[in-house]
């Protein structure tokens, strides 16, 4: 097999079948649901999926929403430069999920992490409530 030798970033052919499949969802997936968009590719186990997640996750590209229980793709390309504090809107009317990047937050969560010499190094924070298009009074 030719792999690239030396890239760093670069990523398997699973990681990369795993990120389009992210990046083509209109929302958060579940690992079982990437599987079965994936079956067609190959995956047989969920396995495979957790390997390539984990990796995406550790790298930036993905993100984990324990809430949901899902992943999305990073909607900031090398997302490394916000890693300390990842915030989501999650709206629980239609489901959608945004991605914020917000400096100061990640500053006051290091700060307040740190009066007792806790040392923060990363922080995903999801907020639910209503999207403005689900908060429009029905017609
Ligand atoms: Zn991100
Ligand atoms: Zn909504």
């Amino acid at each position: 097999m030719a792999e690239s030798a030396g890239a760093e970033r670069a990523l398997t052919k699973n990681q990369t079948l795993v990120l389009n499949a992210l990046e083509a969802a209109d929302g958060p997936l579940s690992a079982y649901g990437i599987l079965d968009l994936l079956r067609e590719h190959g995956f047989r186990a969920p396995l495979q999926v957790y390997r390539a997640l984990e990796r995406l996750t550790e790298i930036g590209l993905v993100h984990r929403l324990e809430s949901l229980n899902a992943f999305v793709a990073c909607c900031h390309k090398g997302c490394s430069s916000h890693a300390e504090a990842i915030v989501f809107t999650i709206c629980e009317d239609c489901g959608s999920v945004a991605e914020i990047s917000d400096s100061s937050l990640a500053e006051q969560l290091a700060h307040v992490a740190g009066r007792d010499g806790f040392r923060l190094k990363k922080s995903t924070v999801e907020l639910r409530g209503l999207c403005a298009a689900c908060q429009q009074p029905a017609a």
